[in-house]
């Protein structure tokens, strides 16, 4: 079939098969320009399919050689529908792989589960012995609990106190002012249970007690902090209360396995899940143009590169006060910081294209499903029904 992208609000409902894997290829170009023979050897990665787990797993493999387990939750092809983009992207990082002789595997399910957590335990024993490193890189709205079966929802919410500020409909590019009301305790509570770092507990003392876990090995979870005009809806918000469970996690992991668990906080880029945020998608256009200006502008796989070579496998973690590692740093440098401030009270809806990168965010925003690849012909019949070829 010929594939159009149909966006609905921040989703794009379609993907392109041939797009998502010039996609990957070209981060899979990017990982194996900065080689690194210290990298990690036996990757486990959950939430692979897309953004940063997707650009952990080229880094990992690309850069070091690592053989992957992948896990996610996405959308196969079903009655002649094209899958998710996340399938895709799996597809072809696996086709790669293969190619270039390195073990990948995935496993399509929830990781939430326990009945997830045995399949990859069982799949690292027959393949992989034990994993040297642990990506935990989910980004999900809901959560079933498989202690007591009950399904916990996340919200995007201030605590406190409502919030107004201006935030970007990225459909139609226009700035406007939202005003989100603050969360209730049980919605705080449920977002931790969600996005905290409860479910990283457990797989790493699941890997640990079935002996899948290498002897010291590495294990590291995704947070975000972000510029003071997010703060409300995102640091000092709900999610930020599970970022801060998560980094409680980083250290009990720690504790109680034969294992380093850091959180590593990374720059805002454009994603499924930062697409879904008030205010963040206006932020980032700016940032963009401002990055771009400063040469220091840096995408998923750019991010995921210096983490493991610089940081992780570099000898030089760089922490912060409160152990975490920050790749961030560019982002967050005061020069940035200060040109987004400044264009912040000017933007609007006529000086979007002159004063951010907004197309810049629309192309980044339509290449995560696969739409806008140099080389690639949109008016072509492609296969939509592509299975995963470690499935086969
Ligand atoms: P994303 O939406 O691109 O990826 C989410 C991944 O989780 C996908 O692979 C998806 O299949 C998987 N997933 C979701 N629910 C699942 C489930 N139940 N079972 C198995 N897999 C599931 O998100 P992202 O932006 O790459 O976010 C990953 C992490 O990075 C999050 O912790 C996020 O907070 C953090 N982070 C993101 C940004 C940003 O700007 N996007 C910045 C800093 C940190």
């Amino acid at each position: 079939m010929i594939v159009k992208p149909r966006i609905r609000g921040f989703v794009c409902i379609t993907a392109h098969p041939k797009g998502c894997e010039a996609k990957v290829r070209e981060e899979i170009e990017v990982a194996k320009a900065a080689k690194n023979p210290n990298g990690p050897k036996k990757v486990l990665v959950i939430g692979s399919s897309t953004g940063y787990g997707l650009s952990t797993r080229i880094a990992a493999a690309f850069g070091s050689d690592a053989a992957t387990l992948g896990i996610f939750f996405e959308r196969p092809s079903m009655k002649g529908k094209p899958a998710s983009a996340g399938w895709y992207n799996s597809v072809s990082f696996e086709k790669a792989a293969h190619e270039a002789g390195l073990y990948a595997k995935s496993i399509n399910g929830d990781a939430f589960s326990n009945e997830i957590k045995a399949q990859a335990i069982e799949t690292i024993k027959a393949d992989l012995g034990q994993v040297d490193l642990v990506v935990y890189s989910l980004a999900s709205p809901r959560r079933t609990d498989p202690t007591d079966g009950e399904t916990y929802k996340s919200v995007l919410k201030p605590i406190g106190e409502s919030y107004t500020n201006r935030t970007l409909d990225t459909d139609k590019g226009e700035v406007s002012e939202v005003t989100i009301e603050p969360a209730s305790q049980e919605e705080i509570d449920h977002t931790v249970k969600v996005m905290g770092g409860e479910d990283w507990e457990l797989w790493m003392n699941a890997l640990d007690e079935a002996g899948v876990l290498a002897p010291g090995a590495k294990s590291v979870a995704y947070s975000y902090i972000g510029p003071e005009i997010t703060w409300p809806v995102y640091t000092n918000g709900t999610i930020g209360q599970a970022k801060k469970d998560v980094e409680r996690a980083a250290a009990a992991i720690t504790d109680a396995h034969d294992c380093e668990a850091y959180v590593a906080v990374n720059k805002a880029v454009v994603t499924q899940a930062s697409s879904a945020i008030p205010v963040v998608p206006l932020y980032i256009s700016i940032l963009f143009k401002v990055m771009k200006a400063k040469g220091t502008h840096e995408d998923c796989i750019e991010q995921m590169v210096r983490l493991l070579n610089e940081r992780l496998y570099g000898g030089d973690l760089q922490l912060d006060e409160l152990g975490r590692i920050r790749i961030d740093d560019w982002e967050m440098h005061e020069d940035v910081q200060k040109a987004v401030a400044d264009v912040w009270p000017e933007i609007s809806s006529e000086s979007l294209n002159v004063l951010s990168d907004f197309s810049g965010y629309q192309n980044n925003f339509l290449k995560l499903f696969g739409f806008g690849l140099r080389g690639v012909d949109y008016n072509e019949d492609v296969e939509v029904e592509i299975d995963l070829p470690s499935a086969g």
